[in-house]
């Protein structure tokens, strides 16, 4: 027994120093990147269900030399402290594309950015927002924020400041993942909250599970309390079908579009998607 329980030990150790090292590998990676401009963002429609049209596009984190994904690299992010250095890059070259795109198109374009619950310590993240929309001379309404739950669970009077004074600098603000893990309705009445995103794994399991009525009663409460809302990650017809009927605002899914580069956004958007 003694052997064997040595055994466990050298493996746990052994995994645990692998996973250390590939942390460390990708902090390096992340560090280069913010150096040398190895970021970029990505592009996934956001269908509003009532004109066909992508009204909103939600900007996802790229690696331009790696294909790490962001579910790996962002909690790395998170945890060595380059979070908020990635968070402002991310945020300026919204703002940036925001400004350029809205000069070529007719349709508003509208994008939205993920915001980490780590970012609340970026003291000085509203004052580079603030100055940032004055120096693109941006909409700010073009701009939306998603937050999920954890972060108001986390840290929620100094969230709840946070967010208020992004949303009076008029940024919109959605709240992420619902669903996903604890939900409360407690935080929407404290923040200004623009648009509920439900969170793909409670969507499917909902639809999937012929629980129509409860997803129904979902859009329904959210209506009530004046929020639109995005169903995430619909991927099946028969799912769109149902959403439709149930009058779900918004979806986001491979069903209509993977996330897309830059150069496709113009063309996305004169697009109908239901048509
Ligand atoms: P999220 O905010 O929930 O973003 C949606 C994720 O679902 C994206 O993954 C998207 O590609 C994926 N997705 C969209 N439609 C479908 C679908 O129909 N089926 C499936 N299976 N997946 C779908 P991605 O780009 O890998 O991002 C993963 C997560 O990483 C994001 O989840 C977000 O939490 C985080 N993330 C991405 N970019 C950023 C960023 O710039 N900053 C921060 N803080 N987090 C980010
Ligand atoms: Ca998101
Ligand atoms: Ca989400
Ligand atoms: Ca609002």
């Amino acid at each position: 027994a003694k052997e064997s329980i040595d055994k466990n030990h050298l493996y746990y150790q052994e995994k645990m120093r692998n996973r250390l090292e590939t942390n460390k590998k990708i902090k390096e990676i992340l560090r280069e990147a913010l150096e040398n401009d190895g970021f970029k963002l990505v592009y996934q429609p956001q269908v509003n269900l009532r004109t066909g049209r992508a009204e909103y596009f939600e900007a996802l984190l790229r690696l331009k030399n790696y294909n790490i994904s962001p579910g790996k690299f962002i909690p790395v992010a998170e945890s060595s402290g380059l979070i908020n250095e990635i968070g402002r890059w991310v945020t300026e070259e919204t703002i940036k594309e925001l400004a350029e795109l809205n000069q070529e198109s007719i349709n508003p374009i509208k994008i939205s950015i993920n915001f980490s619950v780590k970012q609340l310590h970026d003291a000085g993240y509203i004052d580079f927002l603030e100055e940032l929309l004055k120096e693109y001379d941006l909409n700010p309404g073009l701009l939306e924020i998603e937050i999920t739950e954890s972060i108001l669970i986390k840290a929620e009077d100094k969230a709840i400041e946070f967010l208020n004074k992004i949303s009076d600098l008029g940024v919109k603000l959605a709240l992420d993942d619902f669903g996903n893990g604890y939900s409360s309705l407690k935080y929407l009445s404290f923040i200004n909250f623009d648009k509920i995103k439900v969170d793909r794994h409670l969507g499917k399991m909902f639809l999937d599970n012929d629980q129509k009525e409860t997803m129904a009663s979902l859009i329904n409460l959210f209506h009530s309390m004046g929020l639109p809302v995005v169903a995430e990650g619909v991927e099946e017809l028969v799912n769109y079908n149902l959403l439709k009927n149930l009058k779900c605002d918004f979806i986001q899914g491979y069903l209509f579009s993977r996330p897309v580069g830059r150069d496709k956004l113009t063309k996305i958007l004169n697009h109908n998607f239901i048509k």
